[in-house]
């Protein structure tokens, strides 16, 4: 057997950037921008990248769910997936210091996959109660979810450009896009 995630053409030329972000604020933009782009495209409204330390993009995923009929194929799932298979580990830490900056603050499902992944860095634009205020259900999370994170040694910036975050959800909501 033999599992592929079908994944958007435009998606593949995302992860051909190869210039390095100037900041983290500027990768969120761009991660931003491809949330939108697969809101538009039949996906969800979220998208995250794995960045390596120079800030250089490793690897940029959106969100499958409907369109490929996939519960799993959350933004930060794909992503981490596509940075582990570019780096040929499924521990990221083995290769150096990467951060995943996601356009939402990780789910229940992708909190838990975080530290497996091997990233010592989560950057986070909107807030899970801002999905959860369009209907998403973000899962059974503890309140202390960023702390149990920075406890493993992970570090966790919240509300980076929260307010464009929200406007992307908000375009996904104006469209009638599907909840889960
Ligand atoms: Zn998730």
């Amino acid at each position: 057997m033999h599992t592929t995630i079908p994944l958007p053409d435009w998606l593949e030329t995302l992860n051909r950037q190869s210039a390095p972000f100037a900041s983290t604020r500027d990768a969120m933009a761009f991660v931003l921008a491809a949330a939108s782009h697969n809101s538009g495209d039949g996906g969800g409204p979220f998208a995250a990248a794995v960045l390596d330390a120079n800030l250089n993009l490793v690897a940029v995923g959106v969100n499958r769910v409907v369109a490929a009929q996939g519960s799993i194929l959350h933004a930060e799932m794909v992503a981490l997936l596509l940075a582990q298979q570019r780096l040929g580990s499924h521990d990221l830490a083995s290769h150096g210091h990467f951060t995943l900056v996601t356009s939402c603050a990780p789910c229940a499902m992708c909190l838990g996959a975080i530290p497996f992944s091997g990233v010592q860095r989560v950057v986070c634009g909107a807030r899970g109660e801002d999905a959860e205020a369009i209907g998403f259900d973000e899962g059974d999370k503890p309140d202390s979810w960023a702390q149990k994170l920075i406890d493993r040694g992970i570090a966790v910036e919240l509300d980076v450009a929260r307010d464009s975050a929200v406007a992307v959800l908000a375009e996904y909501r104006e469209r009638g896009g599907v909840v889960y």
